[in-house]
């Protein structure tokens, strides 16, 4: 689901244009290659880091970096987001192709899929061309054999002249001759580049245009190679050659007026830019097919393989698509609720054992009374709920989730969804990014990297908060067992608000679809562009693997964030419902100013207060509604759903309150994080502000309609 500290920024290196060396003799190196090919395994195993691996293609939309040593040498590793090319045609190839260009790794290692190989190789050649020092790791050396491929390593390594070798990065240990390697390039770096041949029509444009450009000096690049891409139309390489160089705004005027003056050149000579492309392209592809030939042995039928042709036509099948993917939605919904509740009780008491003993301590250091209401009563308490109703819910929904993504399920949803979202003039690549939403909508607008149109990229993040994220589905499940299914808990209790989730969620979706429409004909006008986006194999899940990295990386982050911003949270909400104006607290002034606003969308004005405090972090919305009720000003034990659905019954919710609330859950502005990050990958505040907007008038015209119909029609 993308979600670790890189997917939300913390180790992401932007466009990686800043290498942190721990040391001025730390080797930098970067990993590259196609997608889903082990890149992200490999950097893992090395760094010891946890960068996000899943089995689908495009996860990788930024560069990460780790640190890695071996006897000899401290490496600087930049995970560098996977390619098919480096005639960048999608924002991801733009970044690996920056990358290589501008900040000079010492040493590049190629990660290629020993499955396909040929196609690893298109992209193996074009880095040869401009990094000189290279090693090429052939991995998923297991899954080949399986399928009956075998790899002359031997063979290609002579062929390509530079040190090849092969793995299975699953396993650890079959990384130490990469190592040794590295070492030996690291001490003895090769120094040329391999540029592939070119028709002598462009050969000779490129060198008019070599000498008719402002000064190159200040970039490690063969200019030949630079003159090339500039014909073929790279008009974002152009910009990060100008910054590199240090152009003035002349010198880049100068630059594209002499790329325009040699294209002409090569268009009165018959070669239109369409031909320039295409014939570069011809170029690797016949050598890397000539390269591979013979370095290959296949035994049987190979490829693609009948198992997964039969899983995908259960999976991605007419008939059964829909219905499996609803299916496995409520299951993983299922198992997630019961487990949870099993858990929540046994947490809830040890929480409030844990509050008992703070007590305690206060007590025994005779600290004032209003410092242990504030610690314990507001902080402890907010915490110790936030922690109980989360906690549980994601430690079993992620790794859950994780499995699936483990096994190749992901995009096959994208393949699925694909027409829908084409009626809708959006990019079926668009529901990876809800599935990413599911964890942390700020994980998923971040994710929206993967789709390559800017317009489509654009409704892809203003719809992303539809999704509900792990922060509001506890909201969703607590309303849920208190006023539809029951809070008894038991098998059945849970498996129908496993229902009612699924239910929600389909709701979620439907309304991404009609708003990515609204957008795709109004302000985002445009027709759906074509989209591949290559089927992996499915493959086995690392069980043991999956559950540590999840709780690791995904549950813990979650709820350390939830939790700092629960924390502060908690004492501002203690002062707001203990500091006296006028006779009663500055939350009772506050609820009731919102009263009336509250009371026409169903709700009340303390639901609204705590929607609108809830802003750090959804997962407060229900304790701030708690404290508002009680007279207090603190906040009740934790986990007892019972008490607490007598308490909100005591203020006047209904089942229609209770319905709006969800309601109001699933479509409302995103929270501070996400909507940063929305600013931040948008850059612009007119499209956050739309992002805001959109969900909460969404909410507030559903919540208006919803209650007013059931009003008319009496019943509540
Ligand atoms: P990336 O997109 O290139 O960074 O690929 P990842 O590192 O995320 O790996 C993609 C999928 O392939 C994950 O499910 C990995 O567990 C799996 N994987 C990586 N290397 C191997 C390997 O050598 N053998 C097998 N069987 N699976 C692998």
């Amino acid at each position: 689901m993308g979600l670790t500290h890189g997917s939300t920024g913390k180790n992401a290196v932007d466009n990686g244009l800043h290498i942190h060396k721990r040391s001025p003799e730390d080797v930098v190196v970067a990993v590259a290659g196609n997608p889903n090919v082990g890149k992200s395994t490999i950097f893992n195993a090395l760094t010891g880091m946890h960068q996000h691996t899943g089995n689908w293609p495009g996860k990788t939309v930024s560069n990460a970096q780790g640190y890695f040593r071996t006897k000899k040498h401290s490496y600087v590793m930049v995970d560098i987001p996977g390619a098919y090319s480096l005639l960048a045609h999608s924002q991801e190839e733009e970044v690996a192709r920056d990358f290589l260009c501008f900040q000079r790794p010492a040493l590049c290692i190629v990660i290629c899929d020993a499955g396909c190989l040929q196609r690893s190789m298109n992209l193996t050649l074009q880095i040869l061309e401009i990094v000189p020092n290279v090693i090429v790791c052939v991995n998923l050396l297991d899954e080949a054999e399986l399928r009956g491929v075998r790899v002359d390593l031997e063979l290609l390594e002579k062929r390509l002249g530079v040190p090849v070798v092969g793995t299975v990065a699953r396993k650890k240990q079959s990384l130490k001759r990469l190592t040794a390697l590295m070492d030996a390039a690291a001490d003895h770096p090769r120094s040329v580049c391999s540029p592939l041949p070119c028709p002598n029509a462009l050969k000779t444009a490129a060198a008019w245009l070599e000498k008719a450009l402002p000064p190159t000096n200040a970039l490690p690049l063969c200019r030949e190679w630079l003159c090339l891409r500039f014909l073929e139309g790279e008009a974002s390489l152009v910009r990060q050659t100008a910054e590199a160089c240090g152009w003035s705004e002349a010198e880049i005027q100068q630059a594209k007026s002499s790329i325009a003056t040699a294209k002409e050149q090569l268009a009165r000579e018959g070669i239109s830019q369409n031909s320039i492309s295409d014939s570069m392209v011809a170029v690797v592809h016949e050598k890397a097919k000539k390269l591979t030939q013979g370095c290959i042995h296949q035994q049987g039928e190979g490829g693609y393989s009948r198992r997964d042709r039969k899983l995908d036509q259960f999976f991605t099948g007419r008939r059964t698509a829909f219905p499996i993917m609803l299916l496995l939605l409520a299951l993983l919904f299922w198992i997630t609720i019961s487990g949870a509740n099993l858990i929540s009780d046994s947490l809830s008491g040890l929480l409030l054992r844990g509050q008992d003993l703070l007590s305690l301590l206060f007590e025994h250091f005779h600290a004032p009374g209003w410092l242990h209401d504030a610690c314990v009563l507001g902080i402890y308490r907010t915490l110790a709920w936030v922690v109980s109703v989360m906690l549980p819910p994601m430690a079993i929904f992620f790794p859950l989730f994780t499995l699936l993504e483990d096994s190749g399920y992901l995009p096959r949803i994208a393949y699925n969804l694909d027409r829908p979202f084409e009626k809708c003039c959006a990019c079926g690549k668009q529901s990876l990014c809800m599935a990413m939403g599911l964890g942390c909508n700020a994980a998923g607008v971040v994710g929206c990297r993967i789709i390559d149109s800017p317009r489509e990229r654009l409704i892809a993040i203003l719809t992303n908060t539809f999704i509900p994220c792990n922060g509001r589905l506890p909201i969703l499940l607590s309303i849920l067992s208190m006023f539809f299914v029951g809070t008894e808990g038991g098998l059945l209790h849970s498996f129908i608000s496993a229902l009612i989730l699924t239910g929600l969620l389909v709701l979620s979706i439907a309304m991404t679809f009609l708003v990515s429409r609204l957008l795709s004909k109004t302000l985002l006008k445009g027709v759906p562009s074509s989209f591949t986006l290559e089927m992996p194999p499915y493959r086995k899940p690392q069980l043991g693997k999956v559950i540590v990295r999840s709780v690791y990386d995904r549950v813990l982050f979650v709820l350390g964030r939830a939790v700092a911003v629960a924390a502060p949270a908690g004492l501002v909400l203690w002062l707001c419902a203990n500091m006296d104006v006028q006779g009663s607290s500055l939350l009772s002034h506050c609820c009731r100013f919102f009263e009336d606003a509250g009371q026409l969308m169903g709700m009340d004005g303390a639901i609204l207060v705590a929607f609108l405090l809830g802003f750090p972090a959804s997962e407060i919305v229900l304790p701030i509604v708690m404290m508002a009720y009680l007279s207090t000003g603190m906040l009740m034990e934790t986990g007892a759903l019972n008490e607490m659905r007598q308490v909100l019954l005591s203020h006047g919710w209904t089942w229609l309150t209770a319905a709006n609330v969800l309601l109001f859950t699933l479509f409302h502005w995103p929270c501070s994080t996400t909507l940063l990050t929305i600013r931040k990958e948008t850059g612009s505040l007119k499209w956050t502000a739309l992002a805001f907007v959109l969900p909460t008038i969404i909410g507030i015209i559903f919540c208006i309609g919803f209650t007013a119909l059931i009003r008319l029609l009496g019943l509540v």
